[in-house]
């Protein structure tokens, strides 16, 4: 994995914008809380000069409660295709783009379908993004030059602030070097981003720590392209009918291989190896007495060789834990210098353990061994 080529002799100003939640905003207001008021306005400050630099076309990094996103003015083509430079990302994986009203989709896509509507009411603001038709106004560079295009509305104060004074919906992924794991804290934007971007606002920890669901709603069955905390029977309760999933979402690593064969993801990101800590990773699944063995068999025989072994193992039911911690456990493992990362499966018959296991497995490269 190399770093940006040109980008990293910028000089990258940092801000801590952890005080403007709703939380903060509400002691300021509500209750008159001066020392509230003064953390919130300097934050307010801050974000307002990240947003001059997206209307100067320049690249921000900020907090959502997914992962954080690495965010250009998406009408802006210049500004978009810095994006793909400095994350050294595949100019055919497109971004997803951030609104801070959920009228302002009709800037994105011509028409709202019912189930659209449903869903925006529903979920936004929050962590589900819709795939629908694209208007033409829309650069194609951000939809890697699909004609549909990836929308959300994320549920962060901060978040929507940003993209409110940018004046513009804000194109994002994550604010990673691609392959790298999803940056969850402020730091991880920093340590991948400082040097390259304009401006980087440091937000704490994010709440959910995995990427948001992606439905295609574009055709007429809605179809799950990437899982998130949002599954797909919470989307076939609000739009009365069943969600399909995109096959190659079940499958173990094929397209990685084979992009183009019959389990190519319908979602271009999903076909890259993701996620990757520096160390390498094996996944074991069955019965957890026996994944415990295992795990503990392993790791006493590679340490016996030399190696420095970690291991992600969390509570069997702890869906949420585990999404909330994945990406920043593997990025503590690589700063530990770990050579190989032993990690125990998650029930996939659980949504979030199907999300949070589409990660791990990518993460690992597929390399996984039932016990
Ligand atoms: P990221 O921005 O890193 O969270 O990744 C966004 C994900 O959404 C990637 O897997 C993209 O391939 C996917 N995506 C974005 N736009 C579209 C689209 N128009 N059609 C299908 N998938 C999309
Ligand atoms: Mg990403």
């Amino acid at each position: 994995m190399s770093l940006p080529p040109d980008g990293r002799d910028m000089e990258t100003r940092i801000y801590d914008v952890s005080a403007f939640t709703e939380e903060t905003l509400r002691l300021a207001d509500l209750h008159g809380d001066r020392e509230a008021r003064r953390a919130a306005d300097e934050a307010l400050a801050a974000i307002g000069e990240a947003a001059d630099a997206l209307r100067r076309g320049g690249l921000v990094a900020f907090p959502t409660e997914t992962v954080y996103g690495l965010g250009a003015d998406a009408f802006c083509e210049g500004a978009v295709r810095k994006v793909y430079e400095v994350k050294g990302r595949p100019s055919d994986n497109p971004m997803i783009v951030h609104i801070a009203r959920a009228s302002d989709v009709a800037m994105l896509t011509p028409g709202l379908s019912p189930d659209m509507v449903r869903l925006i009411d529903a979920f936004w603001p929050g962590p589900l993004t819709l795939v629908a038709p694209k208007r033409p106004e829309l650069p194609g560079a951000v939809t890697g030059g699909l004609g549909t295009v990836a929308m959300r509305m994320p549920d962060c104060a901060a978040a929507v602030e940003l993209i409110r004074r940018a004046g513009s919906p804000v194109a994002a992924p994550s604010a990673n070097i691609s392959g790298r794991p999803s940056p969850t804290r402020g730091e991880h934007a920093v340590r991948d981003l400082d040097g390259a971007v304009d401006v980087i606002l440091v937000g704490g920890e994010c709440r959910v720590g995995i990427e948001s669901t992606v439905l295609d709603v574009s055709g007429p069955s809605p179809t799950v392209l990437r899982p998130g905390i949002i599954g797909p029977d919470d989307i076939a309760a609000v739009i009365g009918r069943e969600v399909g999933m995109d096959p190659a979402l079940r499958g173990r690593g094929e397209a990685l291989a084979d992009g183009a064969g019959a389990a190519a993801p319908k979602a271009p990101g999903m076909k890259y190896r993701h996620y990757a800590p520096k160390a390498e990773m094996l996944v074991l699944e069955g019965r957890r007495d026996r994944v415990e063995g295992e795990l503990s068999r392993l790791k006493a025989l590679n340490e016996g060789v030399g190696r420095k072994v970690g291991v992600l193992l969390f509570d069997e039911k702890a869906f949420v834990e585990a999404a909330h911690g994945f990406f920043a456990r593997l990025r503590e493992m690589d700063d530990e210098g770990v050579d190989l990362i032993l990690a125990g499966a998650l029930s996939e018959s659980d949504s979030l353990g199907f999300a949070v296991m589409n990660r791990m497995l990518r993460a690992a490269g597929y390399n996984v061994a039932r016990v």
